[in-house]
């Protein structure tokens, strides 16, 4: 049984001290322009992370993951659910304590969404003042910069891409509306600093639609299932990695 919501009290109580760690999949429920689902990060977090524990023969358990995340900058498109930042920290913070009472030592954060990176950072400090675990974040896609470089062809990629997309195609199959496809009219901002995609960049608190009219910032149209293999395949084994020197340190 690889999830934690599967087992009875008495079951996990057996178990507690002979896993290494936990993992908490963390994703949004975000609009994923024409052609993606709405719970496409959590679907991606969740699934590596459900792969990251089949590969480890018990080691690890999944917990139930968070299907919502910080995602204000997509509100513009229907359907896109958001959390405020104090909710999910809240949130990481209490399933961290719980666990923590039960005498579970090391938490892995997978996360699906970049806009909720600053939250989690603020959570994994908390979780070191407030409790005796160590807990870790990783976002996958940050592991594998070099093979992005090499599969795509776009330069620029970020949200329901050639990136996602492709990886979409490999994980949720019948979740793509591939005759919706469609190559985005990207805005380039007045600031170019300001763009995402910028070398360079300043911050700003921007809105998706500044950059795209249909909610993808990248081309999806240069999506395919061969890049999506090797990119799903990259994201695993580092992301499988990084954990087994986790829970061996
Ligand atoms: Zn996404």
């Amino acid at each position: 049984m690889l999830e934690w919501k599967d087992h009875t009290w008495f079951e996990i109580s057996e178990k507690i001290n002979k896993i290494k760690a936990v993992i908490l999949p963390v994703g949004s429920c975000e609009q994923h322009s024409l052609h993606l689902p709405l719970g496409m990060d959590s679907y991606s977090s969740y699934i590596l992370s459900r792969e990251i524990a089949s590969k480890l023969s018990g080691d690890v358990l999944v917990l139930p993951p968070i299907w919502y995340g910080i995602s204000p900058h997509h509100m513009h498109f229907k359907g896109t659910i958001t959390l405020e930042s104090s909710t999910l920290l809240s949130m990481v913070r209490d399933i961290a304590r719980s666990l923590d009472k039960h005498g579970v030592r090391k938490l892995i954060i997978i996360n699906g969404h970049g806009g909720n990176i600053p939250t989690l950072n603020l959570a994994l400090r908390e979780i070191k003042e407030k409790t005796k675990l160590k807990a870790i974040l990783i976002n996958p896609w940050e592991l594998i910069n070099d093979v992005i470089k090499d599969v795509l062809e776009s330069e620029i990629w970020g949200h329901a891409c050639e990136f996602e997309t492709s990886v979409a195609l490999v994980i949720i199959p019948d979740k793509v509306r591939k005759d919706k496809i469609t190559k985005p009219n990207i805005k380039t901002p007045k600031m170019k600093y300001a763009a995402l995609w910028s070398p360079i960049r300043v911050t700003t608190a921007w809105n998706t639609d500044e950059f795209t009219d249909t909610g993808s910032i990248g081309d999806p149209t240069k999506a395919s299932v061969e890049k999506g293999e090797k990119l799903w395949q990259a994201m695993l084994e580092r992301t499988l990695s990084v954990v087994k020197e986790f829970i061996e340190s």
